[in-house]
């Protein structure tokens, strides 16, 4: 491991300064996810130095680079000609280029393209650098509340429902994290399945809209969070993680009314009222008996 004297860290940044002139290779530079200002200087600086920029979409790049006021050429590099752009980027790096790849969003290579031409610079010797910045999965992560020592990240889930389920139900229960994207139009399909696989009460956290103005976290047993999003037709981009362990599985016991009630108050802003009658009716309750059971629960916890 490398260690750093506050004399080696200010000789290092001196290096870095923006006078210094970029060296030959591959720059694998990420964007903002939403929020512009988490476009970092290096990144900045990157973007301004190299040759050509490849752009999963050059129109969407166009707009960053406007805004920033970076006038370096841009050439297309996205899912379907990513083999043959690759070669041709190849080709400039060996000759001593820089070039640098940016994807609409966030990092490239992550659920984006950029991993091959990666690969393909390694493998020809040229130098590849990573420049980092926005990500929605470890954005995600680390503001879910849930576990960040041990995570996996998944990218997309199956757009097919056997597929998804058969990948549902082969994720292990070990309490690591695990991270998906899914697209809001998927959103209440996916949960409707989390809620056959690991049963009503497995907790979800749904993160939407990250860095971006309504920005959102949605927390929550499966089925709470199902029904909130239902009602509120909720779109935008969003990352699902969810970290189930052996004792959440579906013979795990449901929610407790009160868990329940306070999910729904805070998922749906619902009166505590209006959050037992729905509780009730769900589990097909009288409303006085919910009510006792509710107060039984309240005052165990007192
Ligand atoms: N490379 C990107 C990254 O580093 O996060 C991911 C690109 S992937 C094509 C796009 C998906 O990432 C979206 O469908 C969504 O699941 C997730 N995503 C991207 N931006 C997001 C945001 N601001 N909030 C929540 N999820 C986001």
């Amino acid at each position: 491991m490398r260690t750093m004297s506050a004399d080696a860290f200010a000789a290092e940044s001196q290096a870095d300064s923006p006078l210094r002139t970029l060296a030959p290779g591959l720059y694998l530079v990420a964007t903002p996810i939403g929020n512009l200002e988490d476009m970092t200087l290096r990144a900045l600086r990157v973007l301004r130095s190299v040759d050509v920029i490849a752009c999963e979409d050059t129109r969407q790049t166009q707009k960053l680079l406007n805004h920033f006021g970076i006038t370096t050429p841009t050439v297309s590099y996205h899912l379907h000609n990513e083999a043959g752009r690759s070669e041709e980027l190849l080709a400039r790096l060996q000759s001593g280029g820089r070039v640098a790849v940016v994807s609409d969003a966030g990092t490239p290579g992550i659920a984006d393209p950029g991993s091959l031409v990666a690969e393909a610079a390694i493998q020809a010797g040229v130098a590849v650098y990573p420049i980092p910045g926005a990500n929605a999965a470890i954005s995600a992560l680390i503001a879910s509340g849930l576990p960040t020592t041990e995570f996996t990240f998944h990218g997309f889930l199956p757009a097919k429902e056997g597929q998804r389920r058969t990948l549902l139900e082969a994720l292990p229960r070990d309490g690591r994290t695990h991270i998906f994207y899914e697209a809001p139009h998927r959103i209440e399909a996916t949960l409707a399945d989390l809620e056959q696989v690991f049963g009503a009460a497995q907790p979800v956290v749904v993160a939407r809209e990250l860095t971006k103005l309504h920005e959102e976290f949605l927390r929550g047993p499966v089925a709470d969070l199902r029904q909130a999003l239902a009602a509120r037709n909720v779109r935008g981009e969003m990352v699902l993680l969810l970290a189930p362990a052996a004792a959440a599985a579906s013979e795990a016991p449901a929610a407790s009314i009160a868990q329940a009630v306070a999910s729904l108050m805070r998922l749906e802003q619902l009166s505590e009222k209006d959050a037992l009658k729905r509780v009730a009716r769900e589990r097909g309750m009288g409303k006085s008996e919910a009510y006792r059971e509710l107060q039984r629960e309240q005052g165990r916890l007192r």
